[in-house]
Parts: structure tokens; sequence; C-alpha cells
């Protein structure tokens, strides 16, 4: 995809960064993978490989675990106070922070997002988690316990789980990062992480930040690689007590699987199909701006996504006219012309994917009033797509399909619509939109989603936390809620 004449350059250190090959961190250590592969990193608004970075594999899975084990065994984290500890992770967001403009530029490069969106989105996000959790660092406790069986003191002990494989997708490569990253530092855990293979760059960028924070060697590994070989490893290895996973549903279930050999801990954050629902009281335009927000916010890449729209009746023509003109509105290109509004997808597979399901919504009936199809001949870019006439069993209403497309059908009454909303194996998210807070508070409380926005959509805040219902998730990220993935709790029995 050609960029026009005002794109931004490439600065100097990220240039550097991508054009020697990136090897992966080990005990402190930029290591080689021990069989010497590489893999390639693509750039998703040509196609062309912009980077070569070291593949792990099972091997480097293990000499990863074998550092984290000791670290967390035997290391000085486990020495270091508490308030230390929340130093290391604040001195890690104004590292992040102070990098600000090169982790954007590796975000946009690697993912495809426009470098203005990862700039006050991705970048700002990940620096503000580690600063939420810094402060968890301290505050992490145990409670008395009044018992009834007799004369004894007790109390609880909350301690960090251990050893703990994290493995990321590429919609948000560093914000995934920190969410996983932030909250196992601020118990006090040992991590080995994996990012995804398309977008391993932010990763390993603040796996050069790590040290500079003070956070000691082997506590943080960071290996790249497939997940086939080395998630697979990790979410398999019999030393590590913990496995946390976002990425699809169908993956969550194999992770699942692979943790059953030695029963470690596992915390899932997985796909949707989030309804948004518009009542007929509300402002149009306002109701249309945040539906468009809901489905195109990088590119409908988010698992939270606003894939699903349903609007009553005396609205529905007015709002998804005008989800569809937004839609035609939006310029695709490099994620680095500071016009475009929306870059290409992550990847060659996803586009594939993306179109596969146009494809077959077109075929069963649904009628595209904007996209539709692959823009250009370059590039993964794919017109943002708005489907009328669709059908509940259609596999566009029922499937994520983590593109810029969303399914628009209208209803007559609430009531009607509240088993459609839940009739999906998710539940991570859903939107409402209307005037009627009796009406808003009522559904909130009936819809299987582990968020609800209400007029609003894809606020996220470190405070809050975010998971999924049904088949989208087990527990919560963000929030305190998150640390209960990454602690024990013991309980210390005293006869008086
Ligand atoms: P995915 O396969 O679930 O990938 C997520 C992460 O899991 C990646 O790091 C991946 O490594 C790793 N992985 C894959 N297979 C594994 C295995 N057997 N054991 C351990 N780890 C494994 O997702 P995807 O293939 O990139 O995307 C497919 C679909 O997943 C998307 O279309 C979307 O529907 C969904 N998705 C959801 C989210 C979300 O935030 N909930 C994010 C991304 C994708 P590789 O990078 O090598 O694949
Ligand atoms: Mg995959």
């Amino acid at each position: 995809m050609a960029v026009s004449d005002t794109a931004i350059t490439i600065a100097p250190e990220v240039q550097k960064f991508i054009g020697e090959t990136r090897k992966m961190l080990i005990d402190g250590k930029w290591v080689d993978a021990a069989s010497g592969k590489t893999f390639e990193v693509y750039n998703p608004a040509t196609g062309e490989v912009m980077a070569h970075v070291a593949e792990g594999d099972a091997e480097d899975i293990n000499r990863a675990v074998r550092a984290a084990r000791r670290a967390f065994d035997d290391g000085p984290w486990r020495k270091m106070s508490p308030s230390q500890r929340g130093r290391c992770i604040s001195r890690l967001a104004d590292l992040i922070e102070q990098h600000g403009e090169e982790f954007a530029q590796l975000e946009s490069l690697d993912n495809g997002k426009p470098l203005t969106v990862a700039r006050v989105a991705d970048i700002p996000l990940s620096v503000d988690l580690f600063r939420y959790m810094s402060g968890w660092a301290t505050k992490i406790e145990g409670n008395t316990i009044p018992i009834s069986a007799g004369n004894y003191f007790a109390y609880t002990l909350r301690e960090p789980i251990g050893v703990v494989g994290q493995i990321i997708p590429w919609n948000f490569p560093l914000l995934m990062a920190a969410w996983k990253l932030g909250p196992a530092l601020a118990a006090g855990c040992a991590i080995v992480l994996k990012p995804a293979e398309q977008t391993p760059l932010s990763a390993l960028k603040l796996g050069e930040l790590v040290k500079e924070a003070g956070i000691p060697d082997g506590v943080v590994n960071i290996v790249p690689g497939f997940g086939e070989t080395a998630g697979a490893a990790l979410a398999a290895h019999p030393e590590v007590d913990k496995v946390a996973f976002t990425g699809s549903t169908e993956v969550g279930k194999l992770i699942v699987q692979a943790a059953a050999g030695n029963l470690k801990k596992v915390s899932l954050e997985l796909g949707g199909k989030s309804p948004n629902i518009i009542m007929k009281d509300v402002d149009v335009a306002t109701a249309v701006a945040g539906a468009s927000f809901s489905i195109f916010f990088n590119h409908g890449q988010c698992c939270s996504a606003g894939s699903r729209l349903y609007v009553e009746r005396e609205v529905f023509d007015q709002v998804v006219e005008g989800v569809a003109e937004q839609a035609k509105k939006i310029r695709l290109g490099s994620g680095f012309d500071p016009t475009t509004d929306m870059g290409p997808l992550v990847s060659d597979e996803q586009l594939q994917r993306v179109t596969g399901y146009l494809e077959s919504g077109i075929s069963s009936g649904a009628r595209p009033l904007s996209g539709g199809e692959r823009h250009g001949e370059q590039g993964y870019f794919v017109k943002p797509t708005v489907l009328v006439d669709v059908r509940q069993d259609m596999k566009v209403v029922q499937e994520e399909i983590f593109g810029p497309v969303v399914v628009a059908q209208p209803f007559k009454e609430l009531d009607e619509i509240l088993p459609v909303a839940n009739d999906t194996v998710y539940g991570l998210a859903a939107g409402i939109w209307t005037r009627d807070l009796s009406k808003a508070h009522r559904l909130a409380a009936s819809l299987r989603a582990g968020t609800v926005w209400i007029n609003c959509y894809n606020v996220f805040d470190a405070a809050l936390p975010f998971g999924g219902y049904k088949q989208s998730g087990w527990g919560r990220e963000m929030g305190h809620e998150v640390l209960e993935n990454y602690t024990e709790v013991k309980s210390v029995c005293i006869g008086l």
C-alpha cells in the first residue's frame, strides 16, 4: 500500500532494533535459540519481511523455566521487600514512558495499527497498568480468621503462586504483556512470557528495560516462538505452577488439557462475540459513533469488539446506515501514514480468515451495507463492513470474526432481545445504549457478560476487572481481582 508524502519516518533507534536479529531473554541474558533457528516477522502493511527473531522451542522453554524456578525458589526476588518490588515495577512504568515513541513505532510496524492509536492507547495504557500494579505490591494481605473449632489463633497468608507461564496474542502486543507481567510481578512471581509469533518486537524491547528497572535476572524471561512448539511446551511444563493465556477459545481449551499433567493453575482470557444493544430513545448520532467505535477500533481485532449490533426497529435503518456511512469514510493505509484511520489486519492468515467469513455470510444471504471484501492487493487490508439481513444461525453471527465486521439485526421488544443477546458460547462484554436508566440496569444484570458498557464502549482501566463468562474465559485481568490469579492462600493455625 502506498503511503502519503507526509508518512512518518521510522526513528533511527527503531530501525536499529528491527535491523538486528533479536534474541530471547533468559536469566537476564540475551541468547540465541538452542536450535540456532530464527523466524521472520512481517510488516502487515506491505506483507514484506521486516525483522528476524530467535525461534524458541521446548529446549528454550526448559532453560527459561529453570531460570525462573531459580529466581523464585532461591533468588533475590522473594527476599526483596514488597516496597522494593513495587519500586521496580514503578521504574519499569517510567522507562516505558520514556521510550514511549519507540514502543509506539514498534507496535505500529509489527501489528499494523496506526501509530497515532499506539501513541494514545497501547503505550499509555501499558504504563498505567504497571503503575497501578506497582501499588499493589505493598497491599497484598492475608486475614485473621475467628474460628470456632477451639482455642486457636488463625490467620491467612497470601503468597506468590510461583513460576508463571504467560502466553499472549498479537492484537495489543505490549498491553497484553503489561496485563500479564504487572500483576505477576506485584505478587512476587517469576515469569516466562511467550509473545505472539506475529508481534514479538515490543515484548523484546520491554525485556531490555527489565534489568534497568532493577528486576533481578531470571524473574522475567521472554521466549518468542510458535504456539504449537514454545507455547505448548510452556503450558505443559511440569515445573510451571500456573499458566495465564489470552487468545482464542480453541487454543484456550488446548491450554487446559496441557495444564492437566501437573494440574497447574490456569487463567484464560478468550474470545467474544459481544452484543451491542441500541434502544430507540437514544441520540442516534451518539449511538452511531459508539457502535462504529465498538467494532472498528483496532480493526475489530479486540476480544471485546461489539460485533453483534441489535437495534430497536424504529431506529434500525438510521443507525445501520449511519454506521455504514462511517465505515465508508474510514481511510485505510499504513500505520505510519498520519492520514490513516485503520491499518491492515495483522497477518495473511487473519486476512484469509476474515474474508472467508465475509464470503460465508454473503453467500448465505447477508447483505453488506459497506465493505464486504478485501481492500487493495498489497498488505492485509479489509474494508470495514456492516452486514444486514443476517440470521441468528449464521456463522457470521455465532463465531468470532476478529476483524472490522459487524452484523446488525432489528428487534421489537427488549424481552425478545435478551435471550438472543445471550445466545452464543461467549460472554465477554456487552454494550447498551439508552437514556432509560431502569432498563439499562435491568439489562446489565441479565446479560451473561464479564463487562457491560452503558452509553460507552471499549473503556479499559487498570482498576476495572475484565474477563469472561462462559467460554470467554476463567478469572479476571486487572483490578485487584487479577491478583487472585497469581497468589495462593495459606491458612496458618496456632493452638493456644
Ligand atoms: P491463538 O492461536 O489463540 O494465539 C494466541 C497465543 O497462543 C499466541 O501466542 C499463540 O502462538 C499461542 N498458541 C497457539 N497455539 C498454542 C498451543 N497449542 N499451545 C500454547 N500456545 C499456543 O490465536 P491466533 O491464531 O493468533 O488467532 C486466531 C483467532 O483467535 C482470532 O481470529 C481471534 O478470533 C482469536 N483471538 C482472540 C484474542 C483475544 O484477545 N481474546 C486475541 C487473538 C486472537 P502463535 O503466535 O505462534 O500462534
Ligand atoms: Mg496461532
